[in-house]
């Protein structure tokens, strides 16, 4: 399986190549040549595997270049009990119509565990497969979950550095401790001034920078990525779709061959367009819905076809989706439009801000995905409901899915049954969980976690109840400006 830039670059390339150099050389992102099929058969026979064997499946499908050994071993090694309690992707039913998967039983509490333990040692057997001798230097910027997931999956990985860049004010006071208090002799944290755009604008200019390249590569190392753009946290995320799928039809909730539908809160659309790839597949899957915040940048694209960026940035209560621009969005326009006219979207998208794709287009987005999106009233309501008419309790950016999933089946009277992505424990955030549920939150997020544990009768998790007696180790804040002159300063060039 080779693969190719979303922009047309004709080059293809191997990928154990596109997991070590995360972003093409045009600026595109690395798409397989062809999707590879699953079969009814085969989602039989993965019914009764483990979600280990269900992701070291689907992933030898794509990373033909790994054996399914290499592949296996890796998967049992992280998904396994100890790094997720309970189970990597447990599917729990809280209410009629809707499961909701629940993606945040790994070390951070964040679904970005769920890539981001695997990522690392795919990308170690690729610095193996491709003969490289440089040091791998991660460049991550985040808007709060990614980067302690990055950084714990990498952390002491021999022949990788990571340094993550987070908004300053855009991550909750848990997420800054949980990154800045982050163990490991290879791990840099740094604060940038400005919205999570500021510092991932940052990342991708140092990117595409190729003085710099120059610098980095004469100093011995080479930039890759671990955010959602790399094709490493992009393919092992396909597995946890398939893997609900198997556990509706185990369930007898759903005939083989029968539909469901998902519904995902979305950011960078990494995580809905690895459910869209298990449906090219051949998953049988209905409606995408696309749950966005008050940053409604998506649902607007869904309803009207025209990407449009030039608007109020919101800071929100999920503000793991206060984004934008959506960068994996690329990688479904180039399956719909087409390579040469992705390039040209991308481009009006960098000089104005904004692109409109054409009618036929249009019409292949509006027969798989339905825009839609919370504010922080309906965020709020949803979490309430849960919690009081079911017992259940979500985060913050379940709640926004949450809502979504509940007035697509209200308004459209689909009664397909739903999958939810849950994408972050309720501990991660606790204060606004707890206001949205009636209780008073304290100011102090510890206190928070506290009470919230007393109301739910859940434990907190241990990474988070650990986090209070951890000491501070990064605490800069630089200027997006400096993030070249900080990277260099950390390779020690
Ligand atoms: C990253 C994240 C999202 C958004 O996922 P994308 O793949 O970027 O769309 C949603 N919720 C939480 C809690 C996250 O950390």
């Amino acid at each position: 399986m080779k693969y190719f830039s979303t922009r047309g670059q004709k080059e293809g390339i191997s990928a154990a190549y596109a997991i070590k150099q995360g972003l093409a050389s045009d600026g595109g992102l690395f798409m397989p040549e062809s999707i590879p099929s699953l079969s009814l058969d085969k989602i039989k026979e993965l019914c009764k595997e483990d979600y280990a064997r269900r992701a070291a499946y689907i992933l030898s499908l794509y990373l033909t270049d790994y054996t399914y050994d290499e592949l296996l071993s890796d998967c049992v090694e992280v998904y396994g009990e100890d790094r997720f309690p309970g189970g990597a992707a447990p599917l729990v039913k809280p209410e009629d119509g809707i499961s909701v998967l629940e993606l945040w039983h790994g070390p951070t509490s964040a679904f970005k565990d769920m890539a981001l333990q695997i990522m690392p040692r795919l990308l170690s057997r690729a610095l193996e497969k491709t003969g490289e001798k440089r040091t791998a230097f991660i460049l991550v910027a985040t808007s709060g979950d990614t980067g302690k997931a990055a950084l714990e999956g990498y952390r002491d990985v021999p022949g990788v550095r990571i340094s993550v860049f987070y908004p300053v004010d855009g991550v909750s006071r848990i997420q800054k401790l949980q990154m800045a208090t982050q163990a490991g002799d290879n791990v840099f944290v740094t604060a940038v001034r400005g919205n999570f755009d500021d510092a991932q604008n940052g990342v991708k200019r140092i990117f595409s920078d190729t003085e710099a390249a120059k610098k980095i590569d004469a100093g011995g190392c080479f930039l890759s990525s671990a955010n959602s753009i790399n094709w490493g946290r992009l393919a092992p995320q396909i597995a946890y779709y398939v893997s609900a799928y198997c556990d509706l039809v185990s369930r007898g909730e759903l005939a083989l061959g029968e539909k469901m539908n998902v519904c995902v809160p979305t950011g960078n659309f990494g995580n809905i367009f690895a459910a869209y790839l298990a449906r090219e597949m051949g998953l049988p899957v209905g409606k995408f819905i696309c749950a966005s915040n008050k940053n409604n940048i998506l649902s607007d694209f869904f309803r009207t076809g025209r990407y449009d960026r030039n608007r109020a940035f919101y800071t929100t209560m999920s503000p793991s989706m206060d984004i934008l621009i959506s960068s994996n969005l690329e990688r479904l326009l180039y399956l719909l439009a087409g390579s040469e006219r992705t390039a040209g979207y991308m481009k009006k998208l960098s000089t104005e801000g904004a692109y409109s794709v054409e009618p036929d287009v249009k019409e292949k987005l509006d027969a798989s995905f339905c825009g839609l999106f919370a504010d922080e009233e309906k965020t709020a309501a949803a979490i309430a409901r849960s919690f009081k008419e079911d017992g259940y309790l979500c985060d913050t950016h379940t709640a926004v899915a949450l809502s979504c999933a509940r007035e697509y089946i209200e308004t459209t009277g689909d009664r397909t049954p739903m999958v939810v992505a849950s994408t972050a424990s309720p501990y991660k955030f606790a204060s606004n969980v707890l206001r949205s549920i009636g209780g008073p939150a304290p100011e102090d997020e510890f206190a928070a976690l506290d009470e919230l544990e007393k109301k739910s009768g859940v434990a907190i998790p241990a990474g988070l109840a650990s986090l209070r007696k951890k000491e501070v180790r990064f605490d800069r804040v630089i200027d997006p400006a400096d993030m070249l002159g900080e990277v260099y300063s950390e390779m020690g060039i």
